[in-house]
């Protein structure tokens, strides 16, 4: 079977500004057999291309069309539900080029939808004017839920925590469209045209890249390079299909090798001790 893959970047290709040792031999093997994949970022501050700049000074051979970011994902989504809308936004460049190039304005007052992003330039202005219009009316959208993203020196707050600070002050939850919302997930792999049997997730954060893919009945690989500790999977009601160390340990032939081997049904449907199963409803 074709598979293909969709690949966080924070804590799996690079942390912080390093690179995650193998991550580039691993892309650059993908690229060689042209088998589709796709970075997905819940990091929403970035453009497309911004993020392939990132990843081309690392060393990793990507372009803009390998990127999809829950910025542009929200953007894409909006379009389709309200075409030529209008948003305030709290956030930055990438969001809002992805709003403005799926048709939408940005205004400070009646907005059709309130959408949070990641940024620093957050403030206590910023939340009073998206409360009141939360209140008045507009729909609260979330790229997405993280509620903190790890740095180079610690932690900083996400865009998950600034969400939580309107959704506590208006009462009303935030619709999101970031990992693991299958609204990312699903354009994602459709943008690949793949199905769901053919793609593999690799992440590093149970709570958004392995939960989003098992619950899209994708394959799904953690691996130990960013967020989670091997010692903390047993807390979590789902496990991924394959855990590595890093991405530098993965290698795509052998990937598909054990995907397709797990993959093979019994030739014979049986049931019991031999005997086929039989159908719910008989045959006349
Ligand atoms: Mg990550």
């Amino acid at each position: 079977m074709q598979y293909g893959y969709l690949i966080d970047m924070d804590g799996v290709i690079y942390r912080g500004s390093e690179l995650i040792p193998g991550a580039d031999r691993f892309i650059a093997e993908l690229r060689e057999a042209d088998v589709p994949f796709l970075f997905l970022t819940n990091n929403s501050q970035r453009t497309r291309r911004d993020v392939a700049t990132k990843l081309k000074r690392l060393g990793i051979d990507a372009d803009e069309d390998h990127v999809f970011t829950c910025a542009m994902s929200t953007a894409r989504f909006l379009a389709q539900q309200k075409p030529r809308g209008t948003a305030f936004v709290i956030g930055e460049g990438g969001l809002l080029t992805a709003l403005h190039s799926n048709g939408y304005s940005m205004v400070d007052k009646e907005p059709d939808y309130v959408v949070i992003g990641e940024g620093r330039t957050f403030n206590f202005e910023m939340a009073e004017a998206a409360l009141g219009m939360i209140l008045g009316g507009a729909k609260l959208v979330a790229t997405n839920m993280d509620p903190n993203c790890p740095t180079q020196t610690g932690m900083r707050p996400g865009c998950g925590a600034l969400v939580a600070l309107l959704e506590s002050a208006s009462g009303i939850k935030a619709f999101s469209v970031g990992k693991p919302s299958p609204v990312m997930l699903r354009t994602a792999r459709k943008q690949l045209g793949l199905s769901t049997d053919q793609t593999i997730v690799i992440g590093d954060t149970m709570e958004t890249d392995i939960l989003g893919g098992v619950q899209q009945g994708y394959k799904t690989i953690l691996v130990l390079s960013g967020s989670m500790r091997r010692e903390d999977l047993p807390r979590y009601a789902y496990r991924p299909d394959k855990i590595a160390a890093s991405i530098g340990e993965l290698n795509h032939a052998k990937l598909v090798r054990e995907f397709s081997a797990a993959a093979t049904p019994p030739a014979i449907p049986i049931n019991g001790a031999g005997r086929r199963a039989q159908p719910l409803v008989e045959a006349r």
